[in-house]
């Protein structure tokens, strides 16, 4: 019996006349999670169907299915032709060994001789003839047993519901830039919007030769992690080197991660205009760490000119963060050990209230046009 896997979207079916572009750019996205692997995708009433893969191939389309986002749920089922001896045969094989059930059936062949009440009945009492262990609940069963006849003289049989990624097809909102570090919380971030259906391009900021490759390899890696959720990324790669001298050369000691946050901001919304971002987002959460009480986030916040800020962990609490990170696979890259450019000459004390004027003054001591249009031009774009 061929196995195919029926996917059913999310929010998609909301969405009024843009379905049909909600529905196409989901289709690419199953299409681009699955290249590769050979298999057929069709759309049929509401659903897509994952047909003509090799069995042993189930497990890992899974697993990529597990990343698009837009997928409500899907089922692993048997298709057959629609015959009730050969429907039958389906439903035991995927019928448990005992425990209560009911047969649910959906008939879009009208033409079929049997209307799905009869067809539910047939094959739950050939079932329950088939095997004592087995009584039929259609109420609070223990189990579904799902019928699907269809019009082109198939039949689907499942039972097992499993629950998708959720979320909006990336792609249909738009586009942001994600800062991401090395760190933990701004993979999450990024995840998060992503699911929105966001596309996400990245921007990460090193201090080569104070930062090592290995913190740079760390970053691709978390790149990669999130462009098998996102249908492939962008890594655009900047470095701040020169930067960080010149504050720890002319500035107060104190001022160096505001400073700095500032000229990533500054840096950020420069390129996400360039690339057509209409938005950056951020790993910030309220009051995690100095620079991320609300003075420090003003501080950062204030630079920006046109463009929204998203930081989709504001609210969260570390160990709130650690658990996603967890279950989107970055977890143990971000743990790694290696150095971001914001402990390069950390101060012991940075400052935890920063006020914009003496900001200001501290800026006033260094040539900060020239020193952001110097990093500009040292971006590297990686694709993922
Ligand atoms: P993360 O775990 O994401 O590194 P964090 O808790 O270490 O966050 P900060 O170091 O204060 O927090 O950074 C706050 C946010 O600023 C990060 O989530 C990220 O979006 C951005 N950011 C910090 N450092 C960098 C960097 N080197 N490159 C790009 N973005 C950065
Ligand atoms: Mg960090």
């Amino acid at each position: 019996m061929e196995k195919v896997i029926i996917i059913r979207y999310s929010e998609i079916h909301l969405k009024g006349k843009n379905r049909g572009y909600f529905e196409r750019v989901f289709g690419i996205n199953i299409e681009k999670s699955l290249k590769g692997i050979k298999h057929e995708v069709r759309r049929r009433s509401g659903r897509y169907l994952i047909e003509c893969f090799e069995e042993n191939q189930t497990e890992m389309i899974l697993q990529k299915l597990n990343k698009v986002f837009g997928i409500h749920s899907y089922s692993v089922a048997l298709k057959v032709p629609t015959q009730m001896d050969r429907i039958f045969e389906a439903a035991k094989s995927v019928c448990r060994d005992c425990g209560s059930f009911k047969v649910e059936t959906h008939r879009a062949d009208k033409t079929f001789h049997l209307n799905s009440m009869e067809i539910s009945a047939e094959i739950g009492g050939r079932l329950l003839s088939a095997n004592k262990n087995l009584k039929v609940d259609v109420h609070n069963p223990q189990f579904v047993i799902d019928i699907d006849v269809r019009e082109d003289g198939t039949t689907l049989v499942f039972g097992n519901y499993y629950k998708g990624a959720g979320g909006m097809p990336v792609g249909t909102a738009g586009k942001g830039l994600l800062l991401l570090s090395g760190g933990i919380d701004s993979p999450v971030a990024g995840h998060m919007i992503a699911k929105r259906g966001m596309n996400i391009e990245c921007i990460h900021f090193h201090s080569y030769p104070y930062t090592n490759l290995q913190a740079r390899d760390k970053v691709i890696e978390l790149a990669k992690v999130l462009s098998e959720y996102s249908c492939g990324i962008k890594l655009h790669i900047i470095s701040v080197t020169h930067i960080q001298e010149e504050i720890h050369k002319n500035c107060n000691a104190e001022y160096m991660v505001t400073l700095l946050r500032r000229f990533m901001m500054r840096i950020a919304e420069k390129v996400a205009i360039k690339i057509g971002a209409q938005c950056i987002i951020t790993g910030e959460s309220l009051g995690q760490v100095a620079s991320q009480t609300i003075e420090g986030i003003t501080a950062s916040n204030s630079v920006i000119e046109k463009l929204p800020i998203l930081r989709p962990l504001c609210g969260f609490d570390k160990d709130e963060i650690i658990e996603r990170s967890r279950n989107i696979g970055a977890f143990d890259i971000s743990i790694q050990p290696y150095e971001d450019c914001c402990t390069v000459f950390l101060p012991k004390h940075p400052v935890i209230k920063p006020d914009l004027k003496t900001i200001e003054e501290e800026e006033a001591k260094i040539d900060v046009e020239k020193l952001i249009s110097e990093a500009l031009n040292s971006r590297e774009t990686l694709n993922f």
